[in-house]
């Protein structure tokens, strides 16, 4: 849809300032088209006077574009022209990155420059303010990287002014603007930088990378250091997460409530791999997305992770790359057409259906209709005993309570030593069904428990009550006991209990350490508040952790506190002025909770 065309049109001409204007011949091409298309690219060769039009009309005629795009000769060499299609193909993190390159080494690129607005005193009636680009020809590419900056600030201008093809506009945008990041963020100009991030974030408010690279300017802006992994978002890549390597796409399946594979927790990892209900096990493993998730680990690019809630990156926990080359992940590092043939760590996390509606996780009590249940069944029926010979380990529920889902009920009733043998069970739950009458339904798990989990986010009965919608805190407490006894016998190996922290619980943090000592835990887990429901603006009201909230201050004053540097407590705790868990330590308690042999000593 097209509105607004003056007020676009006399902004563009303004922000073409410093570049070249449409030219006669671009402008006559585009009265032969009679409307301005999303993206004109004139093509120039110099043994040819004639030159070539590739033409993307709107949003929806991108595969044509960019199949006649890479074939003009000096396509593979471009930079911003290939920027631009990375980003039409929501490839953000490489489409910033070309832009960061084509602003700070510009030669031994072809020449390739936008064309913006129309010459003063020109006025067309199809004129609706996009850039246009030339490409090729004799001209030296050569330029210094402020005036590159100083163009890619015309080309945000240019998008952000007008209007239409909102999605891939937005797309665009948001490379930009993270390229921005970079090269204003290399050159010491947080501030700026911040401006184009809050710009491109207002249209694509979800931006993994621009929020990451926010936090890391908002961090330089306040005088506090970026911590490495994040470095690379305001400036050059500093290399650091190169030399680990994530084994979870090599191994790891999570499914989610929909079906949908992924390689770890949801907010961790941008894409899918897959879709347990339709796709084979293998099919899911060695898709084209697991294959190129897997590519940017072992580049070192991470860019499908979420840098900034990942929290392995945050707790310093990935392996390093030399120990993994040594386990059966090497082959997958040292050999790109390798296949996934085993799935080694499984999280099912298929079934949302839980007894409780936690104002964090949902709005409203859910329980799946009879006829998806059927179909998650038959998924699991037909596809886990496939996947249980090789499976080391399996996490089950982190998407609603196990003891509420009836898939998840199958899966336990699956489990046995004829079938899985070796297989370790680490258990989240909300505690609130876990009764020893329940438990005793399946013996067939009660030798592989590795783990106990209990979400619980209170130290109290009025915001336990208030936070786990529809429990009772009697009732919780008579199981929590009960699974007190089997960690003091023995039954369960590690038994944990967690607390994400927001404005309605932050208070009784200290008090929660108590109650996890008296439980006989072994640990207690602290971690951010996510946004899995809230708007905006709620979550803003609740996470406490963001520097902006206005309890931000007292929350830090809490966590300064050194009973949270104990060994039993685990967090995420990533905050100027607070210790963190250094990863060495963190690395160690992630290994022992993941083999807890008494002679491994956590103490
Ligand atoms: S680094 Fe984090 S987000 Fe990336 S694959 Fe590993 S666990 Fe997942």
């Amino acid at each position: 849809m097209r509105f607004s065309l003056l007020p676009a049109m006399l902004a563009v001409q303004k922000a073409g300032a410093g570049c070249r204007h449409f030219d006669a011949q671009i402008t006559n091409q585009i009265d032969r088209i009679g409307e301005h298309p999303f993206i004109i690219v004139r093509s120039l060769d110099p043994h040819d006077a004639a030159a070539h039009f590739v033409v993307c009309q709107t949003q929806n005629d991108t595969s044509e574009f960019i199949r006649k795009l890479g074939a003009l000769p000096c396509f593979a060499q471009s930079k911003l022209l290939r920027a631009i299609v990375h980003a039409l193909q929501l490839d953000i993190y490489e489409a910033a990155d070309l832009l960061f390159s084509w602003t700070t080494s510009p030669v031994a690129t072809p020449y390739e420059r936008p064309l913006i607005g129309l010459p003063d005193g020109e006025r067309k009636p199809w004129f609706y303010g996009y850039p246009a680009y030339e490409i090729g020809g004799s001209k030296s590419a050569a330029n210094a990287p402020e005036r590159q900056i100083t163009t890619l600030i015309s080309i945000f201008e240019a998008y952000d002014a007008t209007d239409g093809n909102n999605r891939l506009r937005f797309a665009i945008l948001e490379a930009i603007a993270f390229g921005l990041c970079r090269a204003l963020g290399s050159n010491g100009r947080f501030e700026e930088a911040s401006i184009f991030a809050d710009r491109a974030l207002r249209h694509s408010p979800h931006s993994m990378h621009l929020k990451t690279a926010m936090h890391a300017l908002q961090l330089r802006l306040a005088g506090n250091e970026v911590p490495a992994r994040l470095v690379k978002f305001i400036g050059h890549d500093n290399g650091y997460l190169k030399q680990f390597i994530c084994p979870h796409a090599f191994e790891n399946f999570e499914i989610n409530h929909t079906g949908e594979v992924l390689t770890c927790a949801g907010p961790w990892i941008s894409t899918g791999i897959g879709d347990f209900l339709t796709d084979s096990v293998d099919q899911i493993a060695n898709s084209t997305t697991a294959k190129e998730i897997r590519k940017s680990i072992v580049a070192g690019s991470y860019k499908f992770c979420n840098h900034l809630e990942c929290a392995r990156m945050i707790q310093g926990t990935l392996p390093k790359r030399e120990e993994v080359e040594k386990t059966p992940i090497g082959d997958a590092i040292a050999r790109p057409d390798h296949r996934v043939d085993a799935v080694k760590e499984l999280v099912y996390a298929f079934d949302k259906s839980c007894n409780l509606s936690c104002p964090s996780c949902r709005s409203e009590l859910i329980a799946e209709k009879a006829s998806t249940t059927i179909e998650k069944m038959r998924a699991v029926e037909e596809k886990l005993p496939l996947l249980l010979p090789n499976l080391r380990a399996i996490e089950i529920n982190a998407s609603g309570e196990l003891f509420a889902s009836r898939s998840s009920r199958k899966v336990l009733e699956l489990i046995d030593d004829e079938r899985c043998p070796n297989l370790r069970i680490d258990i989240i739950s909300n505690g609130t069904l876990f009764s020893e009458e329940e438990w005793n339904k399946f013996p067939g798990i009660h030798d592989k428990i590795r783990s106990v989990r209990i979400s619980t986010d209170a130290a109290c009965k009025t915001t336990f009550e208030k936070l786990r919608r529809g429990a009772s805190y009697e009732s919780f407490l008579k199981n929590v006991l009960f699974l007190r006894s089997l960690r003091v016998s023995g039954i369960i190996p590690v038994l944990m209990f967690s607390f994400t922290y927001q404005v309605d619980n932050f208070r009784e943090m200290r008090e929660f350490l108590d109650f996890c000592y008296e439980m006989k835990a072994d640990f207690a887990i602290f971690e951010r508040l996510l946004n899995m429901v809230f708007s905006d603006r709620e979550y803003r009201q609740k996470a406490v952790h963001h520097t902006g909230h206005p309890m931000h201050e007292e929350f830090l004053a809490i966590i300064r506190d050194p009973i949270f540097r104990a060994w039993r407590v685990w967090h995420d705790f990533d905050y100027p002025g607070v210790e963190k868990i250094a990863a060495q330590e963190a690395k160690r308690r992630f290994e022992w909770s993941k083999d807890p042999r008494p002679e491994k000593g956590l103490i």
